[in-house]
């Protein structure tokens, strides 16, 4: 497989990547500011009452959005239909958008996030193609040899050299809900789930004092966050970087109930 290590040097005016050249907290205070300005200026459209997904082993799954912009039947034809409604919006309002973007990629930020539908980082964050290098999985889980996300974390910091790496697990997240307990998920996803699990373990008497169920769960995701990090901190490519060029790592807890990023 080819991988396309683009050119670095892509920068959008609008983006936190200017932004991010300025501020002694550099991209990350950027991406704050960027949040704060798209929760203080987006205007929601009312949402038409939500399907409700049933339920599943990792608990309720909760509602089903769906694009308000484009009404179809069948999902995928409304996918299709929404990239089209996207190339022309964007072309129209920036003619070299595609363009600029096509000349390769220099995103300052590394984020691992939950593969949950309801916490796209591109999206919550209001940045834009190209701001954020990603990789989600189910509870943005740090397996120490799992050769998907170090291949990710390898390539973002050793070849498009990141400057902050950004770890975000969120409320509501049906890997740590499921996590809770050892109820049986299935061969893949109890072996996935394994170090949330041992998290718990250690973290038990903790984690009972919290009565609601969902506190339970907000406070199991700050752990593994906390621990990505730790795992972060041992894995050679990053240990470079902060040497050599002061990368730095942060930890984040998205509301989805709230859509508010909280730093750890
Ligand atoms: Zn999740």
């Amino acid at each position: 497989m080819a991988i396309d290590t683009g050119t670095p040097g892509f920068s959008s005016s609008t983006s936190i990547l200017s932004m991010a050249s300025k501020g002694v907290f550099g991209a990350l205070s950027a991406l704050r500011r960027a949040f704060s300005t798209f929760m203080s200026s987006k205007k929601l459209a009312p949402s038409p009452a939500p399907a409700i997904a049933p339920e599943n082993s990792f608990g309720t799954a909760g509602p089903l959005l769906t694009n308000d912009s484009v009404q179809t039947a069948d999902p995928l034809d409304r996918v299709l239909a929404g990239n089209k409604n996207y190339k022309q919006k964007t072309t129209s309002s920036d003619p070299q958008f595609f363009p600029t973007l096509a000349k390769g990629q220099a995103p300052e930020i590394l984020w691992i996030g939950c593969a949950d539908s309801r916490v796209p980082e591109t999206t919550v964050c209001d940045c834009k193609p190209g701001d954020l290098f990603v990789h989600r999985n189910v509870a943005n889980i740090l397996h120490a040899d799992d050769i998907n996300s170090l291949s990710v974390i390898d390539y973002a910091v050793g070849v498009l050299k990141v400057k902050k790496i950004m770890v975000c697990g969120h409320t509501k997240c049906g890997g740590a809900i499921a996590s809770l307990s050892d109820n049986d998920l299935g061969e893949t996803l109890n072996k996935w789930v394994a170090p949330l699990r041992a998290i718990r373990k250690e973290h038990q008497a903790e984690l009972d004092a919290l009565e609601d169920e969902d506190a339970r769960a907000v406070l199991l995701a700050e752990l593994n966050v906390k621990a990505c990090l730790e795992t972060l901190k041992k894995n050679s490519t990053v240990i470079s970087a902060m040497e050599e060029r002061g990368l730095t790592l942060h930890g984040a807890i998205y509301d989805l109930g709230e859509g508010e990023l909280r730093m750890l």
